[in-house]
């Protein structure tokens, strides 16, 4: 039996994998953390009854009691998280999304320093295979296409790009032999005059309760490749949450990305 603390225990990720891991013979959850709903039954606020698992204001709180650590909070608590969760020998899966770059560089430096991590901008499985085909388009689609990224989430989502539109971003540069960081627009306005080859467009949509959709569209004369992934509900990134946390089980140290943990 494996059992997970999940910080961000009273979110919408948060209670959707206190409801799996409650269905799951394979998985206990023996700690909620979050800052919000302190005190309450996470299994209550999950809808699968009472779990005799409040949620508490600290991982420390609840770090000896747990093998793996799932962490679907902030950006800001993400790096912390990780720092603690490694100190004491624990594995941690973080899908928290819009982490600073020199956080994302440190979660390497805790690897190399022993650490068992999975980080993933996207859990999806559809998702991560779409990874793998943009990946492929650009490269052989190549410079004479040009590369649009749009994305879509509900109102509430707080980072923008998504974390899966910058991965995808980022996979489509590497493949074109762009930079990323300097050579992508982030929207347009204004007279900008026709469209650099060199650049990568990624605009980001925000409404209602929109899971997660991404585009990828290549355009050139004549036609238009559009490459896509609707998500219909966060139980599909739960489910791979909760897969990669059975993988840190038995991993070796390392940062793990998904596409690692399905072995694609
Ligand atoms: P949410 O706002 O519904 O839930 C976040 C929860 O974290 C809230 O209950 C909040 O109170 C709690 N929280 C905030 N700061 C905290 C802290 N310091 N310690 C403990 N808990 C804290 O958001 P959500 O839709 O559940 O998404 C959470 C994160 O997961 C976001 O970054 C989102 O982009 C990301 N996400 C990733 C994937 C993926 O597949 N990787 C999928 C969906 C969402």
């Amino acid at each position: 039996m494996l059992k997970l603390a999940i910080v961000g225990a009273a979110g919408r990720m948060g209670r959707r994998l206190v409801s799996l891991a409650a269905a799951d013979s394979e998985l206990a959850c023996v700690g909620a953390v979050d800052v919000t709903q302190v005190g309450e039954d996470a299994g209550v606020l999950a809808g699968v009854g009472t779990q005799g698992v409040p949620v508490v204001d600290s991982l420390e709180d609840v770090l000896p009691t747990a093998d793996v650590i799932i962490d679907f909070s902030a950006a800001t608590s993400a790096l912390p998280n990780a720092r603690l969760a490694v100190a004491a020998g624990r594995a941690i899966v973080i899908g928290t999304t819009g982490l600073p770059d020199a956080d994302k560089a440190e979660l390497a430096a805790l690897a190399d320093a022993g650490g068992r991590l999975v980080f993933a901008p996207n859990f999806s499985v559809g998702i991560n295979l779409l990874f793998a085909l943009v990946r492929h388009a650009a490269t052989v689609l190549g410079d004479a296409y040009d590369i649009e990224i749009v994305e879509m989430h509900h109102n509430q989502k707080k980072d923008a790009p998504s974390g899966t539109a910058e991965r995808l971003g980022e996979i489509a540069a590497a493949a074109r032999g762009l930079d990323y960081a300097t050579e992508t627009a982030h929207g347009r306005q204004g007279m900008l005059g026709p469209r650099p080859q060199r650049e990568i467009g990624m605009h980001s949509l925000r409404g209602g309760d929109v899971v997660g959709e991404h585009n990828v569209i290549f355009a050139t004369g004549g036609e238009r490749l559009e490459l896509g992934h609707r998500a219909s509900s966060r139980d599909t990134f739960a489910r791979g949450a909760l897969r990669a946390a059975k993988f840190l089980a038995t991993a070796k140290p390392g940062l793990y990305d998904m596409q690692a943990v399905l072995g694609l």
